[in-house]
């Protein structure tokens, strides 16, 4: 493998402008082995990930041709520094429309190398923005005002806004928590009590005691690390904003899209499969 393509397809997917990423690659690489590489990704055509395949934009840039004039990196970097600008497309396998545009910043420096061989990735322009359409279970599964508030806060990792993405990613969960609860709850005995302790926690801003409630009647799926996914991604989302830096608040951010996406997952899926299960086996037994 002439580059690390699981770390070179996490950069592609997931990083956010100006991020970069250090990726590992055989002393022979240069960028022209960029050209026809494939890997998943989200396109339009398809619900699930299909194959994309990256080609150059025909507008070759001025350092391309000297990419192929040239045998391998090694020979950019005896000159010191290898740096090139590159303009990349990636292409739908199925469909054949062009998924996005890429401005890739390729560089390192041959001190930086060391041993090991590796180049540093950076976005500095992308098209369409870094996936701002979140997934169809998040979708289906938050109101209307916390899927804008995401939204933005994806917009706002796109440009590594870490405080700003913190910040709207908390209001998704303070929006949804109460939801999250409600959802836990139907049915049981103790509804009507509960509900009324939760709103009771809400006005005295008593988040604590409301997220232990919402844990005690969570699904097995959100039980089974021994933690409890909702107390940490509050205390993520509490923590960082009035003293971390920027970039810290990104990483935080990062973390709690990780777990709010995984409890609106489990919600998703207690209504859709679980729930009318539940249904079925009370009806036939
Ligand atoms: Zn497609």
């Amino acid at each position: 493998m002439i580059l690390d393509k699981a770390k070179f397809s996490d950069f592609i997917a997931n990083y956010p402008l100006y991020k970069n990423a250090i990726i590992e690659v055989e002393p022979t690489f240069t960028p022209k082995h960029l050209e026809g590489l494939g890997f998943t990704f989200s396109c339009s055509c398809q619900k699930d990930p299909v194959t994309v395949i990256l080609r150059f934009s025909d507008k070759i840039s001025m350092n391309l041709s000297n990419v192929f004039s040239s045998n391998s990196m090694l020979e950019f970097i005896e000159n010191g520094e290898f740096l090139f600008v590159e303009r990349l497309i990636g292409q739908c396998l199925l469909c054949k429309n062009d998924v996005f545009h890429l401005l890739l910043k390729l560089n390192s420096k041959l001190d930086d190398i060391g041993d090991q061989l590796g180049i540093n990735f950076c976005k500095i322009g992308q098209y369409p923005s870094y996936s701002i359409k979140p997934d169809n279970y998040i979708q289906k599964t938050i109101s209307s005002e916390s899927l804008d508030f995401y939204k933005k806060a994806l917009l706002n990792i796109s440009a590594s806004f870490g405080l700003g993405a913190l910040a709207y990613f908390r209001r998704v969960f303070e929006n949804e928590v109460r939801a999250i609860l409600n959802e836990f709850l139907k049915g049981s005995s103790d509804e009507m009590v509960v509900k009324q302790d939760i709103e009771d926690a809400i006005k005295a801003n008593k988040m604590d005691k409301f997220i232990e409630s919402a844990y005690e009647r969570a699904p097995l799926q959100l039980k089974e690390f021994g933690q409890n996914p909702l107390k940490l991604a509050y205390n993520i989302a509490s923590k960082g904003i009035h003293s971390e830096t920027d970039g810290v608040c990104l990483k935080n951010a990062a973390d709690l899209k990780f777990l709010l996406d995984f409890i609106f997952k489990v919600i998703y899926d207690e209504k859709n499969t679980i729930n009318p299960i539940k249904e079925i086996i009370k009806k036939h037994s």
